[in-house]
């Protein structure tokens, strides 16, 4: 409950894996003095390291999806459901689609990746993107309703060979199992081409078991109504497509003024400042951390949480902040549908449903956190 005045305003812009971090850690320990705005498009947010799980069909929707109005309430944030589309920053001010605009003190960014510009002509209109995954789990309702109501057999591609696409071909194949639905993964490089060659190893032989095809080298060029052109001139048919390739930026961080990558991602330094606005802070795939890059993945938001809470605390105290090191070798666990996994450190590799076992565990263990709350500090 909040007694001091509200001197301070810290916005955070989107309910990412580290902004719902920086929120448990506000209700824990309040800032006296300091009102805390959520602006959240999606009042669930995912958790993407169970996403494939509930398509696979082994998690319902409110499992894997963190409820953002208790965690706000429990953090005394005011939780504001709209969209940031602009920063004015010589005001201080955060422009939302409908709300009024917002002032900041400090403003964080957490809000993920979007479907890149669509380079491929034709993918904006024939394919599913999986990204932002926050609009994913309803897509996925609506084409297993269309798969399940078809009568003849049908043809799903996943364009993108990285660990999201993989996991999702093989979760969708097992939900779907009984349907007559013929999967394929088609990508540009080879199959998961930042894991070591004996974790792809394991994952190419289980998609074979599976008989789901797999295309590697195949660009997509273009996509028609029912086949994906590749640049070498092959063409896949299909009944649906879903486009799970590297995610970009959203468009409207280019007219904030924020220095940026060439990407389009907001370059911070290792304190996860912005490198050319001190009152701006960004954390999860929509960060550049310059010092350290690393790959877009889940595992790095949640690592930033609380470092990211630490720093939105001094700098809203005007203490120093403190430089965080991103970890470089971690334990990655690729769920392949059937309550069984693949799990990779480096260069070694094993599988196993002790593999599935650990990783429901972790990933259960995380939602927990977020899910049961403590009480309230002085309140029922
Ligand atoms: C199928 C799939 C499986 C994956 N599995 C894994 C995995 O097992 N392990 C792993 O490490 N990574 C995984 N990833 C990658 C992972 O999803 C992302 O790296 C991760 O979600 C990034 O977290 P984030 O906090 O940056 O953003 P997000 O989780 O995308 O959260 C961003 C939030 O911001 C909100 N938002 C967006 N724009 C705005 C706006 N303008 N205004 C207000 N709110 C906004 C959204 O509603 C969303 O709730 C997977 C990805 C996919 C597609």
């Amino acid at each position: 409950m909040q007694t001091a005045p509200v001197r301070k305003e810290l916005v955070l812009v989107g309910g990412g894996h580290a902004h719902v971090a920086v929120l448990k850690s506000f209700g824990m320990r309040p800032l006296p003095g300091v009102r805390l705005t959520l602006i959240a498009r999606d009042v669930a947010t995912p958790y993407s390291g169970m996403l494939p799980g509930f398509v696979a069909g082994h998690y319902r929707f409110e499992e894997c999806h963190i409820d953002l109005a208790p965690l706000a309430r429990f953090a005394g944030a005011r939780l504001i459901a709209d969209e940031a589309v602009g920063l004015d920053r010589a005001a201080r001010r955060l422009h939302c689609r409908r709300h009024l605009p917002l002032r900041y003190d400090v403003l964080s960014l957490d809000i993920g990746a979007s479907p890149k510009p669509w380079t491929v002509p034709g993918a904006a209109r024939h394919t599913i993107p999986v990204k932002p995954i926050d609009r994913f789990a309803r897509r996925w309702e609506t084409l297993l309703d269309r798969l399940r109501a078809s009568r003849s057999p049908q043809d799903v591609v996943v364009v993108g060979g990285g660990a999201a696409g993989v996991e999702l071909v093989l979760a969708m194949q097992h939900r779907t199992r009984g349907l007559l639905v013929r999967f394929a993964l088609v990508t540009a490089e080879e199959l998961l081409p930042r894991h070591h060659a004996s974790a792809r190893r394991r994952l190419m032989r289980i998609l074979h078991e599976r008989a789901i095809a797999v295309h590697t080298g195949a660009e997509v060029v273009e996509v028609a109504d029912g086949e994906l052109v590749c640049a070498d001139g092959r063409c896949i048919r299909f009944d649906a497509a879903l486009w799970a390739t590297e995610a970009g930026a959203a468009p409207w961080l280019a007219e904030t003024g924020l220095p940026l990558d060439r990407d389009g991602f907001v370059a911070v330094d290792a304190t996860l400042r912005s490198i050319g606005d001190p009152h701006v802070f960004a954390a999860g795939d929509v960060a550049s951390v310059l010092p350290h890059p690393r790959e877009k993945a889940g595992v790095f938001a949640v690592r930033q949480g609380p470092p990211l809470a630490a720093n939105l605390r001094r700098a809203l105290s005007g203490q120093p902040l403190r430089p965080f090191v991103p970890q470089r070798r971690f334990l990655t666990l690729i769920g392949t549908g059937d309550r069984y996994a693949v799990a990779a450190r480096g260069s070694w590799s094993l599988e196993g449903r002790w593999a599935w076992r650990l990783k429901q565990w972790i990933d259960r263990r995380w939602m927990r956190q977020y899910q049961d709350l403590p009480a309230m500090p002085g309140g029922p």
